[in-house]
């Protein structure tokens, strides 16, 4: 469709990833938008006739393999955008970097993926542009409906990984353990006063285990209890307090009672924070073209975008599109009832079509 359309395409960036350039017959400036194309391993439970059926294989367990973050809907609405915008090529004053991006929601482990590989890829080396864009399906709102964020909207996402270690026993002979499962449950409780008690109750911030494995049997203790968890931050004075405050409070309690514990803190996707100046340039396109009761101010999340590495690169808008047809209900993003309905695309291609001409037509930043 990008050849179709007339753009230059550079493709297998990233692994998978695509940019499409299309250059205006007027000059002006550079600027970029991007979709994010992967799934999920969740099972679609939707009646909905298009519903994927596909399995895989992921983590060693079978899955589902659903579009539960609304990414075909982002793709969808970017390819619409190439038809409009290819459409009016001529006039159009200035070059849009269309980046269709791989692995927003993570790279298989240890591997590297997403935006910030097609970065390191060199994206960015030919053609800089002066801005860049991307929308988010929003199933907290209805088709026809957009919503932003002026400044910080979405969290840094960092990954722990945490082992306890003790000594294995039996489970009538506690004495003769170092019990690491006891040393866990002592870790998760005091891992949520970092929250209410060492940051600002108005310091936005995470800090959630999502993995406790320990054990094989009731009557054994075992040697070593693993853990898997998530800090979500919006700053990065607050993100090395956590990561300091979970390394005393993991040697605290673990030399408290002769065990051990390793951490690896690993910092994944910056916050993403929409540049303040562009918004508000771009804020009267989007009620103009939408509706001025249509377009809501949202409050930011602790969710994470690796969106993020383009906004650090240069000034980027990131908002959201309602995907619920109204009078039908919709499960959140990331689980198997979230249903994006095909209403919603066109008001995604409008949306977009018309920040990036006038962007264009404004002469840029
Ligand atoms: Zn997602
Ligand atoms: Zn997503």
């Amino acid at each position: 469709h990008l050849r179709d359309s007339g753009l230059d395409v550079k493709t297998g960036i990233a692994y998978t990833g695509v940019l499409g350039v299309l250059k205006g017959g007027k000059p002006g400036p550079v600027v970029a938008v991007r979709a994010d194309m992967d799934a999920l391993p969740v099972t679609e439970d939707t009646d909905l006739p298009f519903r994927s059926t596909v399995r895989t294989v992921y983590n060693d367990i079978d899955v589902g393999v659903m579009h539960a973050c609304g990414h075909d809907i982002h793709t969808s609405v970017q390819l619409g955008v190439v038809s409009v915008l290819s459409s009016i090529k001529k006039q159009l004053p200035g070059t849009v970097m269309f980046i269709f991006q791989p692995a927003e929601e993570g790279p298989p482990p240890g591997e590297k993926g997403g935006a910030d590989l097609m970065l390191e890829e060199g994206l960015f080396d030919e053609l800089k542009p002066e801005a860049v864009f991307g929308l988010h399906s929003h199933s907290g709102l209805e088709s026809g409906e957009l919503g932003f964020t002026v400044g910080p909207a979405m969290a840094a996402v960092d990954h722990f990984y945490i082992t306890v270690k003790g000594k294995q026993s039996h489970g009538a002979y506690p004495h003769k353990s170092v019990d690491p499962i006891v040393m866990a449950s002592e870790v998760v409780t005091a891992f949520q006063t970092i929250r209410s008690r060492t940051l600002s109750p108005l310091e936005p911030s995470v800090v959630t285990v999502g993995i406790i494995r320990g054990g094989e049997r009731f009557n054994i203790i075992p040697a070593e209890v693993y853990m898997e968890g998530t800090v979500r931050t919006y700053n990065t004075a607050v993100q090395d307090q956590v990561e300091q405050r979970m390394r005393e409070i993991l040697g605290g309690i673990t030399s408290a009672y002769v065990g051990s514990y390793e951490l690896k803190y690993n910092r994944g996707t910056p916050a993403t924070i929409n540049d303040p100046e562009l918004a508000e340039k771009m804020l009267p396109t989007l009620r103009r073209v939408i509706g001025d009761d249509k377009v809501k101010m949202m409050d930011p999340v602790m969710g994470g975008e690796d969106f993020a590495y383009f906004a650090n690169e240069v000034p980027g808008f990131y908002y959201r599109l309602g995907v619920v047809k109204p009078g039908t209900v919709s499960g959140w993003v990331h689980t198997p009832t979230f249903r994006a309905d095909d209403s919603c695309l066109e008001t995604g291609i409008r949306a977009m079509s018309n920040l990036l001409v006038d962007f264009l037509e404004s002469g840029g930043m």
